[in-house]
């Protein structure tokens, strides 16, 4: 399937080349946390705007590798507008696609998370080292929601 590889390669460069919802956000009200990954030097900044429970807003921003940039440019498009615990459900669902178990070890059912382009990063599955490239973003938003919940 070339042509699948061809088109998941084009929307990782598109995603990596103009990154969506790029930027900052004022804090407070919005939280800011920041995810850095030592094996490639990779480093995502999310700024979030919580309200009722929902992610109003959010920005990113960073610097690093192709994967870690768009990854979290496609994470951004999926998480705004979403509750905390869709995007709790979207994030389980693309840690399983890349073949991440949860912390009991247990295979995950994703049937029902609607994962859409972000499904041009399962290809990273077949290198170790890149998924954590991959995560980063989602990782780091978990932690910025977790605090700014808190
Ligand atoms: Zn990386």
């Amino acid at each position: 399937m070339a042509d699948l590889e061809d088109l998941y390669r084009e929307i990782i460069l598109d995603h990596y080349r103009s990154p969506r919802n790029r930027g900052e956000l004022t804090c407070p009200p919005a939280h800011r946390a920041e995810g850095f990954n030592p094996l490639c030097g990779d480093e995502v900044i999310v700024f979030i705007e919580l309200v009722d429970g929902k992610l109003a807003d959010l920005k990113t921003n960073g610097q690093g590798c192709s994967i870690s940039q768009s990854s979290a440019s496609l994470m951004s498009e999926a998480a705004i507008g979403k509750s905390v615990d869709e995007i709790k459900e979207i994030a389980t669902a693309f840690k399983a696609m890349l073949g991440v178990t949860n912390e009991d070890g247990e295979a995950v059912d994703t049937s029902s998370a609607q994962l859409g382009d972000m499904e041009a990063l399962k290809g990273v599955m077949k290198f170790p080292v890149r998924i954590k490239c991959a995560l980063l973003g989602w990782n780091t938003l978990l932690t910025g929601i977790d605090e700014g919940q808190g």
